[in-house]
């Protein structure tokens, strides 16, 4: 038995994709314009789609699982499980409103255009917020509609806010965070779901390897504790002697987000030649 993934056939989440298979240790060779293959060592057969149809494939059972941004999973919005969070292809979906207006709340969407791609979020979005507005869907180039007299704003995926500035545009409400998600049939038998389970266990390892360093450096042994208290470590440090009398060697393992601060404190506190360390799998 092959457990069938989607994934983005080319696009920006198609490398991402890709790179996260392998670094779960799945050997797939991806040749151009093909439209499936098979990992050599793994389970998994893997169908290269647009994005769009993804969750639909994985509602039929056509493919089990896929892998898909969370704006596209709400949109379609399929019967489909969303298993776990992938860490990439991060973006927001936002309203935007032109730079001249002065945007002070929801309320101020009454009766407005907004053109988008994305209506059932937008609808739900207005719903919630009580507003009324008129929907324009469109499939492309939406952040030229204001300019053209086609709407009064837009809601559209923006990471930077430079193609929304280039436009004369400014984001208003950011309605969703969004990153990519990895989905799955909601009948998928026990064979399947054991397949699935071990790609999990992987994916998971590479995503907390992928936050996490690791961390030696030296310090005076009357520095210990101080040091020691700085540093989190997935249990304790390790702590070792140095051949050079009074002096040791700490590893521990940091998580990316408070990476600096703690460097900083470390130093401080008299850790000396510190190295920091990439870590590839990550299992806890
Ligand atoms: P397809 O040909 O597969 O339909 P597409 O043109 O619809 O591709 P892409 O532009 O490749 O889609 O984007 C795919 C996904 O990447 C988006 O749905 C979103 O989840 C994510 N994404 C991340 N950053 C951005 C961004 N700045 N703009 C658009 N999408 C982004
Ligand atoms: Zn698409």
């Amino acid at each position: 038995m092959k457990l069938k993934i989607a994934i983005q056939k080319s696009g920006r989440l198609h490398e991402d994709s890709i790179k996260l298979l392998k670094e779960c240790g799945i050997d797939i060779n991806n040749g151009v314009n093909k439209l499936k293959t098979e990992a050599s060592n793994f389970p998994l057969e893997v169908f290269f789609l647009r994005d769009d149809d993804i969750p639909q494939y994985v509602e039929d059972g056509v493919a089990d699982i896929g892998m898909v941004g969370e704006n596209v999973v709400l949109e379609k919005n399929r019967q489909v499980q969303e298993v776990e969070k992938l860490g990439f292809g991060k973006c927001r979906l936002s309203v935007a409103v032109s730079k001249t207006v002065e945007y002070t709340g929801v309320q101020d969407l009454a009766g407005l255009r907004i053109a988008t791609s994305y209506p059932v979020i937008v609808e739900q979005f207005l719903q919630k917020n009580n507003v009324q507005a008129e929907i324009h869907e469109i499939s492309g180039s939406v952040e030229i509609a204001p300019g053209i007299g086609l709407a009064d704003a837009i809601c559209d995926l923006v990471s930077s806010g430079s193609t929304l500035f280039m436009n004369g545009l400014k984001e208003a409400e950011v309605i969703l965070k969004s990153q990519a998600v990895l989905i799955a049939n909601k009948g998928l038998d026990a064979a399947q779901q054991q397949v699935l389970n071990k790609l999990l266990f992987r994916i998971q390892a590479v995503k907390k390897a992928r936050n996490n360093k690791y961390i030696l450096l030296n310090a005076p042994n009357n520095k210990l504790d101080e040091i020691i208290r700085l540093l989190p470590g997935m249990k304790s440090p390790t702590v070792l002697p140095l051949a050079e009398e009074g002096w040791s060697s700490v590893h521990s393992v940091l998580n990316e987000n408070d990476f600096w601060d703690i460097i900083e404190s470390l130093k401080a506190a008299g850790a000396q030649g510190i190295l920091v360390v990439p870590i590839e799998k990550m299992i806890i």
